[in-house]
């Protein structure tokens, strides 16, 4: 089979614990605003406002992905959203083992094992997020921590589903820190990524879409976004202004 190797570009903004239903409704709306848009893109509100922005971006072409999603279909787990009831809301995918959820809850690469092929099945778009820490940067241990990550949460997917994987290299000392990686570590890190994936298939390597996280604004977009390997950006705090965040979509234009 011919791999697509088109890779349309992937904007998609995590709002992390921002959003009332109203504050989602508002941007919804001044987001529908915006240019036509050169680059696939999507938001990732909370769970409380994922319905709003369904409804609101509706036929907008905007996705729409929750920020985490359980791997069991049911059961005991207390506070936790399975990917049906994800789908059931017309979610389009969710984004998996953040760092920010590794810090803080815990989240294992062990669980995204499951989670990935769970949301799959689901029809949902997996976005895993990958990275190393500053520490692990510093000792020179960036591509062990990539392949253990990398390797391990796509383990239980098979070769001819690892292109409807999203990955996104964020590095952990860039998120939320205003350190952005240079243009070269990102397409460095990125490229490794490829390989990984490509040891298991090479269509797939080919056809996966990777982004890069951490700090992309208006003003740095560019220059990362016009890497080899990078096929999009995931955006944190830039992406609450709806404005900077078109500014960035407009930034991924091939
Ligand atoms: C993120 O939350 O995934 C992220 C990249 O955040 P920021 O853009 O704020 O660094």
């Amino acid at each position: 089979m011919t791999p697509d190797v088109s890779r349309r570009p992937l904007i998609v903004g995590n709002w992390k614990l921002w959003g009332t239903r109203a504050q989602a409704a508002d941007y919804c709306e001044r987001l529908s605003v915006q240019a036509d848009w050169s680059a696939d893109l999507g938001v990732c509100p909370p769970f409380t406002a994922l319905d709003v922005c369904v409804e609101r971006l509706g036929g907008s072409g905007v996705a729409v992905y929750a920020q985490n999603m359980h791997q069991e279909s049911t059961g005991a787990f207390t506070g936790e959203v399975s990917a049906e009831m994800l789908t059931e809301l017309g979610v389009d995918g969710a984004v998996l083992g953040h760092s920010e959820r590794r810090q803080y809850n815990c989240e294992t690469d062990r669980a995204l094992q499951d989670k990935v092929p769970a949301a799959l099945d689901a029809g949902l778009e997996p976005i895993l997020c990958v990275g190393e820490s500053e520490e692990e940067r510093e000792r020179d241990e960036t591509q062990r921590r990539l392949r253990s990550q990398v390797q391990e949460a796509l383990e239980k997917v098979s070769d001819e589903r690892l292109p409807e994987v999203v990955i996104a290299y964020e590095p952990i000392w860039a998120i939320g820190t205003g350190k952005v990686a240079t243009p070269e570590i990102a397409q460095d890190a990125i490229a490794f990524i490829r390989a990984l994936v490509g040891d298991r298939s090479r269509d797939a390597a080919q056809a996966v879409r990777i982004l890069y996280g951490g700090s992309v604004k208006p003003d740095n977009a560019a220059e990362i976004l016009a890497q080899p390997d990078v096929d999009g950006a995931l955006v944190g705090g830039a992406s609450l202004d709806p404005k900077g965040f078109a500014e960035i979509v407009a930034a991924a234009a091939p």
